[in-house]
């Protein structure tokens, strides 16, 4: 949980101080990049059949369109280009689709990407039609816009790509071509370099703020659950004791009841209540007269062990254990234990005329529900038990079956 907090307090900074590109905090940098990295396949494999089918289609194009001037040297520098430029782009493209360079595509594709276009600078100036080379200039420039803005490279893969085909610039021999022409070329590469590092500055900072955007609605979202599932659980738990409260009871034992009744299975129910407590309070004082109840309310706790039994403080220092499918055996059994486990406890109790410590009384009730019976008749009879229990003598137990009205009128 702190580490969230933490992590929320770094990107709300990040988020406040970006100036040009906002930074992704160093905790989250792993997972950033495997997103970007998921994105970019996708892109890959929705873009690069489309591509190198394109590029293909222009190469039929230019075979058809320029067949008076692929002639000699001319024609052999134009299939080497594009074959190189083609074979690379399938290359990358059944690379990109296999398992082990899939994971990484974003660290080679830049590489790939480059050399592409350095094969197409570097051919540029190679032939001696001009057409050729303005034509070449052109699928130069096309295949840069294209490849970067289709894949949506980051800043610095884009930059990257750039800058490997500007390479094959600075070593191409002009050997047909005009200083002229290069200063053109170089021009016309480096403003359509200049709009693709553009746009991927742009939508990398974009990326990067949704991103942090989301990772902080994901965290917010984390902790509204949490305080929600805390708060249901304080509404439903007594602040004492940490049993569950009255409300809570009730609303299970409706529960209970009624899946009780469809599945005609019996329903039990301790209620439980300090003997001379009144005369706890005023020797020993209310805060210690706390945490005998508190010690009290563990004891119960380990008496309602199955997972639907529900130890609940019903009020002062009275307390219900309602047993699920417990046949009223099995609830006396309880009863039992649980006077036992108070003994064992021996809270030293000096005012109290029934033992040295603090003892307790309950009352067993149990029932099969049906149509003519209602849930308070299992708490009426409840209630009756503890009052025989005390009648009684204390520390110990009393039963009565739940009856309805008709029947106890009868
Ligand atoms: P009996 O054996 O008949 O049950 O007698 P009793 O003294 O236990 O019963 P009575 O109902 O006369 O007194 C209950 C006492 O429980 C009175 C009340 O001050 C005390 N009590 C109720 N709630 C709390 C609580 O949250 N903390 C403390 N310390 N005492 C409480
Ligand atoms: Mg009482
Ligand atoms: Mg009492």
């Amino acid at each position: 949980m702190n580490s969230e907090i933490s992590t929320k307090l770094e990107i709300e900074r990040a988020l406040r101080h970006r100036s040009r590109f906002v930074q992704i905090t160093p905790g989250l940098a792993a997972h950033y990049q495997s997103q970007r990295e998921a994105d970019f396949n996708r892109l890959v494999d929705l873009w690069s059949p489309l591509l190198i089918l394109a590029f293909t289609g222009c190469l039929g194009f230019g075979l058809v369109f320029f067949r008076g001037h692929l002639i000699g040297l001319d024609l052999r520098t134009y299939a080497w280009t594009e074959c190189l430029a083609i074979g690379a782009g399938l290359v990358g493209l059944l690379m990109a689709r296999h398992a082990r360079w899939r994971g990484n595509t974003g660290r080679w594709i830049p590489w790939m990407f480059g050399f592409i276009i350095a094969v197409k600078v570097a051919s540029t100036f190679q032939f001696h039609s001009p057409q050729l080379a303005y034509n070449q200039t052109y699928m130069t420039l096309i295949v840069l816009l294209v490849g970067t803005l289709a894949l949506q490279q980051s800043l610095l893969a884009s930059f990257k790509g750039m800058v490997i085909g500007l390479c094959a610039f600075s070593v191409a021999p002009f050997s047909a071509a005009s200083a002229e022409f290069g200063l053109l070329f170089l021009g016309q590469y480096l403003l359509a370099g200049s709009v693709c590092l553009f746009v991927s500055f742009i939508k990398e900072d974009r990326d990067r703020v949704a991103f942090l955007q989301a990772r902080l609605l994901h965290i917010e979202k984390l902790e509204v659950n949490r305080l929600a599932s805390e708060l249901a659980l304080q509404v439903s738990r007594d602040s004492l004791t940490g049993l569950f409260n009255r409300r809570h009871l009730e609303d299970t034992l409706k529960a209970e009841w009624d899946r009780a009744r469809r599945n005609r299975s019996s329903l039990s129910m301790l209620m439980i209540d300090v003997d001379h407590f009144k005369q706890f309070n005023d020797l020993y004082g209310h805060p210690t007269g706390d945490q005998c109840l508190q010690e009290i309310a563990r004891l119960i706790a380990q008496v309602a062990q199955r997972p639907a039994d529900i130890a609940a403080r019903f009020g002062g220092e009275e307390f219900i254990v309602l047993l699920p499918d417990t046949k009223l055996e099995g609830a006396i059994e309880l009863a039992r234990m649980l006077v036992r486990l108070v003994d064992d406890a021996a809270i030293p109790h000096q005012a109290s005329s029934t033992a040295a410590w603090v003892t307790v009384s309950v009352g067993v009730s149990s029932c099969t529900p049906h149509e003519l019976l209602r849930k308070q008749d299992l708490l009426d009879a409840a209630d009756k038990a503890l009052y025989a229990a005390k009648h009684q003598g204390r520390h110990g137990f009393a039963i009565q079956h739940a009856s309805a009205m008709n029947e106890r009128a009868a």
